[in-house]
């Protein structure tokens, strides 16, 4: 099998069985956004305790690229603490701006999402759960409580 259908099959995993899609009730952080662009949109909920991340969860509708990235950030996320998290949102960016080549080693089956690179438009699918993400992690949502907050 070529890289590219493994990298395919890896994304089509995420999107018909999502990992912890799911609200987080009472969760520290929650932040919605939108990809106008091809009509995606994620709710990042997150519990954060003594800057770690102990849980991310996410609902959402929208194609394949924005929904298996998102089941991917949660499963890469948890368990890090803020600042590693966020450090993460930055490098994926990189991975998807063609800057950085992070390894399977750090990355796991994100590093399926580098095709997407090749797809101009689509970037912005697989980039829009990170923004999420750490607009959640720098309190975005914090003043609503659990009642998601809409940006961008
Ligand atoms: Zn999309």
């Amino acid at each position: 099998m070529a890289l590219d259908d493994i990298y395919k099959e890896v994304i089509l995993d995420h999107y018909k069985s999502p990992r912890n899609k799911r609200e987080l009730a009472g969760a520290t952080f929650a932040c919605t956004a939108n990809n106008p662009l091809c009509g995606d949109e994620i709710t990042v909920f997150a519990n954060v305790e003594g800057g770690n991340v102990t849980e991310v969860t996410f609902q959402g509708a929208g194609c394949s690229i924005s929904q298996s990235s998102a089941s991917m950030m949660t499963e890469a996320v948890a368990g890090k603490t803020v600042e590693a998290a966020k450090q993460m949102a930055a490098d994926f960016r990189g991975m998807m701006a063609g800057e950085a080549d992070p390894s399977e080693d750090v990355f796991g089956d994100l590093v399926a999402l580098k095709g997407v690179v090749k797809y101009p438009i689509r970037i912005k699918c697989a980039v829009l759960s990170w923004d999420v993400l750490q607009d959640a992690l720098n309190g975005a949502g914090e003043a609503s409580g659990a009642q998601p907050h809409t940006v961008g």
